[in-house]
């Protein structure tokens, strides 16, 4: 089977790869340099803290990849709250994730503090923490995804911006080449990638920020703030510090962050800990939503697949999510014992939601 990828992002690339393993014969078309997109600026926190079956199935087997290609460091994921009504939330969230199998515990305020001193729990009211998570380095990614796919036999085209002239013809400045299958990978470009072929996506974009500071060497763990609304991870001795979050148009956006954000974040992270860093760099990237917060994976038209809506979770997902529409397109038997084929299905929706991108976070995966 002759497959085309268009995308060189983690999830381009593991689609990529994962068909060429199974046999298929594979172009992966990249307009710029793999991982310009939002991989490349993606902060890196990888977690199994899902609450429900699937969510959780989907993340062990991301992680069970991430640490077989050695790319996963370990680092504990903490989740607070500072409300009663989030507390409630986490209580309940840790006992549905302790149900399906993950190392999660509950942690009081107090046992938090011990465990990581530099932390500010004055005013946490729960937590709950992730023991089997850590963090990627999305450049370490790239390199190994790409080495795996080209080992496999994928031919990868990079600066090679690509369009669909039908579902099965990919048009590039060298001409048009007809495939058995497309895949589209586009992130951010996806929807207009498939409008061409009067396909219509339910997808919105938006612009999230991170930041890294300089160092400050004080053993925290990766840590979201359900109240506040804000995530860090450490990077060495440095932390990324992120959200920012706001509905963007693709075609009109800057790839700087806000000072606006890199004031608030660092005000917010100062308040959450014992530390007050300086901010090193900072940036923004493009990240794709959908109605219900759960991606698009899957077959839209005559031998076109496409992989997108990631809700800020991709890079995350990429391993297991790949490897399942690669064995889609194939029509393979799948890795996931879960029925996820539904519940990530593009066509659920028609295409022409009115939706907030943004949505309700705690209704994530
Ligand atoms: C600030 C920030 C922090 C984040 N933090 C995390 C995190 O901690 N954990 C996590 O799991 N996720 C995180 N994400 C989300 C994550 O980065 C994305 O979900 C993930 O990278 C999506 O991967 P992708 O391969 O689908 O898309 P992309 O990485 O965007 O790749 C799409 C590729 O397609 C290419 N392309 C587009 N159009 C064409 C065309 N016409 N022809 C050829 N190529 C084309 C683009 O150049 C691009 O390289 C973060 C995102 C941002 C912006």
């Amino acid at each position: 089977m002759r497959v085309a990828v268009v995308g060189g992002g983690c999830v381009g690339l593991t689609v990529a790869g994962d068909l060429a393993d199974r046999g298929a014969a594979v172009a992966l078309y990249e307009r710029d340099e793999l991982g310009s997109g939002a991989t490349g600026r993606a902060a890196g926190i990888c977690y199994d803290a899902f609450a429900g079956s699937v969510d959780a199935a989907v993340a062990a087997r991301a992680l069970d990849r991430y640490r077989e290609w050695d790319l996963l460091t370990p680092c504990p994921y903490v989740w607070a709250a500072r409300e009663d009504g989030d507390a409630t939330a986490i209580r309940q969230q840790v006992r549905e994730m302790q149900a399906h199998g993950r190392d999660v515990t509950e942690l009081s305020p107090e046992a938090l503090a011990e465990r990581y001193p530099h932390l500010d729990t004055s005013t946490v009211t729960a937590a709950g923490v992730a023991n089997a998570a850590g963090t990627l380095d999305p450049d370490a990614v790239v390199t190994e995804l790409a080495a795996r796919a080209r080992s496999a036999g994928v031919t990868i085209l990079t600066e090679t911006p690509a369009t669909l002239a039908d579902p099965k013809t990919v048009e590039t400045s060298d001409g048009r080449e007809r495939f058995d299958a497309v895949v589209v990978a586009g992130g951010s470009a996806a929807k207009p990638l498939v409008a061409d072929v009067g396909v219509s996506l339910a997808l919105k974009t938006y612009r999230a920020q991170a930041l890294v500071t300089t160092p400050v060497d004080a053993g925290l763990p990766s840590f979201y703030d359900a109240t506040e609304e804000f995530y860090w991870r450490p990077k060495g001795e440095r932390i990324i510090v992120g959200n920012g979050a706001h509905a963007a148009d693709p075609d009109d956006w800057t790839a700087d962050a806000d000072p606006e954000f890199v004031e608030s974040a660092l005000a917010k992270f100062d308040e959450a800990t014992t530390l007050s860093p300086a901010v090193a760099r900072s940036w923004a990237g493009l990240c794709t939503a959908t109605p219900d917060r759960d991606p698009l994976v899957g077959h839209v038209a005559d031998g076109l697949y496409v992989a997108a809506g990631w809700q800020g979770h991709g890079l995350m997902r990429a391993p297991a999510l790949g490897e399942f529409l690669a064995e889609r397109v194939l029509d393979a038997d799948p890795t996931l014992s879960v029925p996820l084929g539904p519940r990530v299905d593009p066509t659920r929706f028609d295409g022409d939601e009115s939706f907030d991108p943004l949505g309700d976070p705690t209704a994530d995966w």
